[in-house]
């Protein structure tokens, strides 16, 4: 990290991932066995953007919420260990922190439950005190935190650009939607984005662009595919399409997440849209070939 690093300011979730290998996804009224493999490691897409950009040498900021609890604890410390300040926390002494228990079986089909915890108390007025101190380059937002909340932030960012990655999308699109007047990148996987105007998920690029048209959306789009790479709309341009980079990709959990730090690290630093796509494609897919949905330390050297 330099003092010339751009300043990148995160406002969302911290849970902390459960993952456990099993024989077979459990269906209702069923016990089912591990394959003896359990994984506890810090998570939540806040927290894990965070940690991709502070990674890549961006010097970032993060507001949320955690529990005062053991999981709290080192869910901070994961961020603190990669100088990620995270003085604007909130510790809830009567919440616990964001949990979520992940089940995999021997194909890497899985189940996730998320119980929020202390990410569904984070307030709008806390949101816009924390922003408006942290005057970042980028402000980086998720839908894990309540949408009031993202709202305050957008709200606060007084000149820095909006990078909103809509996931988890709602069932109801409308408050989302609401927020896209002050976004200024909007960064959906291909089922998002299908949500965000009430279609089917897009299965091919001529169907991505109707979707984006219907988003009406005045800033950029970049459209996440996959091994495939993304799709960007800038204006009334043409959209580019920005070709993934093929891996041996054993676990993709997570690669969204590196993903959008990766391209607020690099617009942080003065990028152009494509190129920060290109460099987003690359570090996601490297980060393929990891187990786990925790950027590792080393993504750096891609
Ligand atoms: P999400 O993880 O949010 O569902 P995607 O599946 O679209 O989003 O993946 C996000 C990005 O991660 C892609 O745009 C691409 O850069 C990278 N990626 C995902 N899966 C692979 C893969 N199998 N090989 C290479 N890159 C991948």
């Amino acid at each position: 990290m330099s003092a010339a690093s751009g300043r990148v300011c995160v406002v969302g979730s911290f849970n902390e991932d459960t993952t456990l290998g099993v024989v077979a996804l459990p269906r209702p009224g069923e016990t089912t066995l591990t394959r003896g493999t359990r994984l506890v490691s810090p998570g939540g897409k806040g927290a894990n953007q965070a940690a991709a950009a502070a990674v890549l040498g961006a010097r970032v900021s993060m507001v949320g919420a955690v529990g005062d609890d053991e999981p709290g604890e080192r869910a901070l410390a994961a961020l603190t260990d990669l100088d990620v300040d995270v003085s604007p926390v909130a510790r809830r002494d009567d919440l616990g922190t964001g949990i979520a228990v992940i089940t995999v079986d021997a194909e890497g089909e899985n189940t996730i439950v998320v119980d929020p915890g202390a990410n569904a108390s984070l307030t709008a007025s806390e949101v816009e005190a924390a922003v408006a101190a942290a005057r970042p380059d980028v402000l980086l937002l998720q839908l894990e935190v309540p949408v009031d909340a993202v709202a305050a932030a957008v709200a606060a960012a007084h000149g820095a650009r909006v990078v909103l990655n809509p996931a988890p999308m709602p069932a109801d699109p409308t408050p989302v939607r609401e927020l896209l007047a002050g976004v200024d990148v909007l960064v959906p996987n291909r089922s998002e984005l299908g949500r965000l105007v009430g279609r089917p998920e897009p299965t091919d690029p001529t169907g991505v662009a109707v979707c984006v048209a219907a988003l009406g959306h005045h800033g950029s789009v970049v459209v996440t595919l996959g091994a495939a790479g993304a799709l960007c709309f800038q204006g009334d341009d043409a959209p580019v399409a920005v070709p993934g980079v093929p891996t041996e990709a054993t676990d993709a959990s997570g690669a969204g997440d590196v993903f959008c730090g990766t391209l607020a690290q690099q617009l942080a630093d003065g990028a152009d849209l494509l190129e920060a796509v290109r460099r987003a494609n690359a570090l996601a897919a490297a980060h393929t070939v990891h187990a786990g949905a925790r950027v590792r330390a080393d993504l750096a050297a891609h």
